[in-house]
């Protein structure tokens, strides 16, 4: 087993302080869209419409690829940043970056009205502070990602590809996926990375925060980590394939503490 890579913290993660006027605010993360998949972005338009709450944060893996700003004028990512920008002259929408979407930059931003948020954020909110990521970062046994990673992620590895032209970064981009998903395939053999117990608390600790919520791993939960400290799970929304495993969930989060509520009709998660 190769020596887990320890994720760098930053210093002081950056802060965000709730508008005193907020009453709630939602989460979601991981709705992988793509053209493919119709009902999982209808979904999205509905919930953005339909919320009362005062601000809704995306926490990655809006996305199921963004291969770069240039690609918002096609005509999926169009529909999506035309959404995105309607709702987000309702109310604000932040959105942090995942491993799927990390190319999704200012331009992209800026033409769908959503406020960037760095990996991770503090959120202070409610009397508390809520720490915020992807996730990604936080799987550290996965050594091989987390080396990947640190590549994909360094300015000259995106300058490079982005003076690709956009078909052949699509074609890239299809080829790495595939070969996530395969590696996906067989890791779930003997179990796939979850985020890092001692990873996390490091984070919250520095941080100064009791909190994580996170999404990336696909698997919502409430987990006690010791000392106070805790972490809460996203799910990703899959409205478009398997009718028995439809699921799309936000996380709520207000005075009272933090709720779930399932957009997906006929799942028995309340
Ligand atoms: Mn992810």
């Amino acid at each position: 087993m190769p020596q887990a890579v320890r994720p760098p913290l930053p210093p002081r993660p950056p802060e965000l302080a709730a508008q005193p006027a907020w009453r709630s605010v939602e989460f979601i993360s991981d709705l992988h869209l793509a053209a493919n998949m119709p009902a999982t972005r209808a979904a999205l338009q509905a919930f953005l419409a339909a919320t009362d709450a005062d601000a809704v944060f995306i926490l990655g893996d809006l996305f199921e690829v963004w291969v770069g700003d240039d690609s918002r004028f096609d005509a999926f990512e169009s529909g999506c940043v035309d959404a995105l920008a309607g709702a987000s002259a309702q109310r604000p929408l932040y959105f942090m970056v995942g491993n799927r979407d990390f190319l999704a930059g200012h331009a992209f931003c800026a033409a769908a009205g959503l406020r960037a948020l760095s990996d991770p954020t503090v959120l202070v909110a409610f009397g508390q502070r809520w720490l915020l990521s992807h996730g990604d970062a936080l799987c550290v046994d996965d050594v091989d990602y987390q080396r990947f990673r640190a590549e994909v992620r360094s300015p000259s590895w995106q300058r490079a590809f982005l003076t690709q032209p956009l078909a052949h970064r699509r074609t890239v981009a299809r080829q790495l996926r595939d070969a996530s998903d395969q590696r996906r395939r067989a890791m779930a053999v003997d179990g796939w990375a979850d985020v890092d117990t001692a990873a996390a608390r490091v984070w919250l600790t520095g941080a100064g925060a009791p909190t994580l919520i996170h999404g990336h791993t696909h698997r919502p939960g409430d987990h006690d980590l010791g000392d106070g400290l805790r972490r809460l799970v996203l799910s990703d929304w899959d409205l478009d394939g398997d009718p028995q495993r439809r699921r799309a969930e936000v996380l709520r989060l207000d005075a009272a503490g933090v709720h779930r509520r399932s957009l997906a009709a006929g799942t028995g998660r309340a």
